[in-house]
């Protein structure tokens, strides 16, 4: 059986080999290297999400908008 440590971060338990201890004003935790990776690119990963949800909301939108009005689409062929 392999070691596991207390994630602190996803309070969960990780075999030791994903597991990195990390410095936080409470002193030293065990922190998995998947939550680290994650914490690092979680910026980038929201403005993608975002943009995406944005682009899927207009184009929500828009169907909503032509269900609603059916003789606008027949306008546009
Ligand atoms: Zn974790």
């Amino acid at each position: 059986m392999e070691d596991r440590i207390y994630c602190y971060h996803c309070m969960t338990y990780h075999p030791a080999g994903q597991m990195r201890r990390v410095d936080t004003p409470r002193g030293e935790r065990w922190r998995c290297i998947r939550s680290i990776a994650g914490a690092a690119n979680s910026t980038a990963e929201r403005d993608a999400f975002g943009g995406r949800q944005t682009e899927l909301n207009r184009l929500r939108a828009r169907q909503l908008q032509e269900s609603a009005n059916p003789r606008l689409r027949s306008f546009s062929y």
